[in-house]
């Protein structure tokens, strides 16, 4: 079974062919800058050489045909005709309330993605545009929505709401809902599997760090806790975002800056983070790079490195102890600093990373703790397409069977 997997963001679509079957990625690529000048498709087949083309590519379904295009192409493709996609697994990044798991897309599905455009206003409209270019382009293909919301349904409402007014939450759906969940859930899995142990007996602290950051506690496999909330601004510190703080400050710094709702919005969003703190970079290489040199850079990236200390703490203590920690996510996977100023100190719960294993340039899930280390310390490659891929496969095998 060919599944192709579309990830549509504002001004670009990622994507990956697999063979779902064998769960082989054929090729990936990505189209960028939709919609402006210099609109470019990068496509690396398997094993073959990376291709770029450019060309105007005015929106989502053009982006699309040219992914389709390329695919097909004599010199660079993978398949032959159009009718050898058998299915197509959409990321989407808010299921609200109604999806607790991947499903088939039908007209109440995308009615669903529509009515929580207001939870994602970002996200969710170029999901839309996503699907419908491939609804469009592929209209006898089945196609799967896979939400990033999903694995956090799971939580308990003490850990999703809010101490506001019950009734906003009634009202206007506030409450946390978390995000990176395809990627909290592939990585717990992933670490079962590695540990043989089934998933149902594990106690586990996920901590997803890129550009966005998020920790999730997987107790038997569910999501009871994560650290983003309503939006992905809450928790942890990361690249551009500002994370947890006293929601008064929002009231007190628009008053004394002046700034409207949408000032504060790209001031908490873009401006925040690794990027307002060190005022150098939103980029943890760099803020690596300059911790030695820069009090800010220092600052920035000790703050990151407590605040999930703190978050691994509490959600040790939310499951009642831990048996698997994980790093995935940009950071965690390649940033054995990251990993060890969060680690240090936590020996007392049953933390011990081996300093050797963290330090280690592997780019392969692996083991980090020390043998007498009571919780197992991974870092795992995250793959949240693979994810999607499976999830469609085996939504469309069951409309099958
Ligand atoms: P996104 O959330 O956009 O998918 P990624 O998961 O790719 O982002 O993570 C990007 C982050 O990973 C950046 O802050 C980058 O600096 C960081 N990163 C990548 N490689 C390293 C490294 N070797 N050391 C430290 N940080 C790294």
């Amino acid at each position: 079974m060919i599944v192709l997997v579309i990830n549509a963001g504002s001004s670009s679509v990622k994507y990956q062919v697999f063979n779902a079957v064998e769960e082989k990625v054929l090729a990936k690529g990505v189209v960028e800058r939709i919609g402006m000048s210099g609109a470019i498709l990068t496509h690396r087949p398997t094993g073959g050489k990376e291709v770029r083309l450019s060309g105007e590519i005015l929106d989502h379904k053009m982006a699309i045909e040219y992914v389709v295009s390329i695919l097909l192409s004599k010199n660079h493709g993978v398949i032959k005709d159009k009718s050898e996609i058998d299915a197509v697994g959409h990321r989407v990044v808010h299921g609200g309330e109604a999806f607790s798991k991947s499903v088939l897309i039908t007209e109440e599905v995308m009615a669903e993605i529509r009515a929580c455009i207001d939870y994602a206003p970002l996200h969710n409209p170029p999901n839309l545009k996503g699907i419908n270019a491939a609804k469009t382009l592929l209209p006898e293909v089945p196609q799967v929505a896979v939400f990033d919301t999903a694995f956090h349904q799971s939580m308990p409402a003490h850990a999703y709401l809010y101490g506001l007014p019950y009734t906003l939450y009634k009202r206007h759906g506030i409450r946390r809902y978390g995000f990176h969940g395809t990627s909290h859930r592939y990585v717990s899995e992933r670490a079962a599997e590695l540990l043989q142990q089934p998933v149902d007996s594990l106690r586990m602290i996920t901590a997803h760090l890129g550009n966005g950051a998020s920790v999730a506690a997987v107790h038997g496999g569910k999501s009871v806790d994560t650290s983003m909330g309503f939006t992905p601004l809450e928790g942890l510190l990361m690249g551009t975002r500002c994370g947890d703080m006293d929601p008064a400050i929002i009231l007190q710094i628009m008053h004394k800056e002046e700034l409207t709702l949408n000032d504060a919005n790209t001031l908490l969003n873009k401006h925040s983070g690794l990027q307002g703190v060190s005022g150098l970079s939103s980029d943890m290489r760099e803020i690596e790079e300059e911790y030695d040199e820069s009090k800010r850079a220092k600052l920035a990236h000790d703050i990151f490195t407590y605040r999930l200390k703190k978050y691994i703490g509490a959600y040790a203590a939310a499951m009642g102890g831990l048996d698997v920690l994980v790093f995935t996510g940009g950071i965690g996977e390649n940033s054995p600093m990251v990993r060890e100023h969060a680690t240090k100190g936590l020996e007392f719960m049953g933390i011990q990373v081996d300093t050797e294993l963290n330090e280690g340039t592997s780019k392969n899930e692996r083991l980090i703790s020390s043998g007498d280390s009571v919780a197992k310390v991974y870092v795992i490659p995250t793959n949240e397409e693979l994810v999607i891929a499976r999830d469609t496969k085996r939504i469309v095998d069951e409309i099958k069977s």
